[in-house]
């Protein structure tokens, strides 16, 4: 499957990785748009939400956790941030794997939507 985030995933081209385990890598956005842009994927190749089914779901908490665990290190869990998942064409999704964009690093507004 030519997926370049399941190339990320399995180090065949490199990223600024800032957080890994077992079931997920997060990685900062190579077109930031604020200053803290993190990419949070499950290593397993799911296309979106909109494509989450059966054992899919169990990944969701440890992205949760690793978005936690990222806000601290990154030093935005008390300033605030916002976690965005774009699924689909209208929902402006580029990359068909999904993904949990992290903004934060400054005041981000209401209309920023990656
Ligand atoms: P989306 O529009 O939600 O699908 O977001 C895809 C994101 O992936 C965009 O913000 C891109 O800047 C980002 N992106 C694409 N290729 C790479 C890459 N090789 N490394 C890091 N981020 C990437």
């Amino acid at each position: 499957m030519d997926c370049i985030f399941c190339k990320i995933a399995n180090k065949e081209i490199p990223s600024d990785i800032v957080f890994e385990n077992e079931k997920v890598i997060a990685f900062r956005d190579i077109n930031p748009v604020a200053p803290v842009h993190i990419l949070v994927i499950p290593k397993a190749h799911v296309e979106s939400v909109q494509a989450l089914e059966g054992e899919d779901y169990n990944l969701l908490p440890d992205i949760f956790k690793a978005i936690k665990e990222i806000a601290v290190k990154e030093g935005i869990d008390k300033s605030g941030y916002r976690v965005i998942s774009n699924s689909g064409k209208d929902g402006g999704q580029e990359v068909f794997h999904l993904h949990f964009h992290i903004l934060g690093g400054e005041n981000i507004g209401k209309l920023r939507c990656k």
